[in-house]
């Protein structure tokens, strides 16, 4: 199995005033691909911080940070936003969609950064947007939309220019129960269809079922990592 991220001492210290905040206090990881990885931990002990560490969206004040072969804490801004849109997609707990375009636009945007022609970039978006169940929903814009549906459109999104790995930061904040588990069967599956990595922070304990490994953190370090179900789990299970 190969290993798509790799922490290695990681440390993000802040500087408020005279005091130093240790978001990251010397974090070592390794992340297999295909692995639905659940961060989990108190409110302030890290999650987001090494979230977006990973996702090459901030940088550590120490250490070494791998996504495959590629050093990422060392790429310059540039070199970022191209690593970023070939190998990375993002679902955020407020989803960001852009309020003035619809659903298909939404998740059409990421596609025009890779070359695609415009034909293939909406056939592209339309299946997403049905695999994720918004296939009469697609002319629609956010407001027009439930939370549900918006956070839909936003995995859509994420998962357009088929990225090898996917984080999300709690992704199913803002959503009933109901809707939060069907968001997480839907992003597991859809990421197991392609062999994808999920990186995926919640409070969940229900959600963390769908995970292959939970990590715990607390105050900038990992407290305890639990193994959860086998990487193979919904093909034993179909
Ligand atoms: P979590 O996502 O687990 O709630 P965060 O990673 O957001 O935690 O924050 C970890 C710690 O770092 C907190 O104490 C927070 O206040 C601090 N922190 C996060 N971002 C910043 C920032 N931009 N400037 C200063 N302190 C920050
Ligand atoms: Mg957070």
């Amino acid at each position: 199995m190969s290993v798509i991220v790799t922490l290695d001492n990681v440390y993000r210290a802040y500087k408020m005033g005279s005091e130093i905040i240790k978001a990251v206090d010397g974090i070592s990881l390794k992340i297999t691909q295909g692995e639905v990885c659940c961060l989990q931990g108190p409110s302030g002990s890290g999650k987001s911080t090494l979230l977006h560490l990973m996702a090459g969206l901030d940088k550590p004040t120490k250490g070494s940070i791998h996504i495959g072969k590629t050093r990422i804490d060392k790429l310059n801004e540039n070199q970022l936003a191209v690593f970023r849109q070939r190998y990375v997609g993002f679902v955020f707990q407020n989803y960001y969609l852009i309020p003035t375009l619809t659903a298909l636009e939404n998740v059409t945007m990421p596609l025009s950064f890779c070359g695609m022609s415009r034909k293939k970039r909406t056939e592209r978006a339309k299946e997403l947007l049905e695999a994720v169940g918004l296939k009469d929903r697609m002319k629609h814009k956010p407001s027009e939309l439930s939370g549900g549906q918006q956070q839909r459109v936003s995995i859509a999104r994420a998962f357009a220019n088929n990225p090898k790995i996917i984080f999300a930061d709690e992704p199913t904040g803002n959503l009933d129960t109901a809707n939060a588990f069907e968001m997480m069967k839907l992003m597991t599956s859809m990421a197991r269809q392609f062999n994808q990595t999920l990186v995926i922070v919640t409070h969940d304990v229900e959600l963390s079922e769908f995970a292959t490994r939970i990590i715990k953190l607390r105050d900038g370090k990992i407290e305890k990592i639990e193994n959860g179900r086998d990487q193979n789990y919904e093909e034993k299970h179909a």
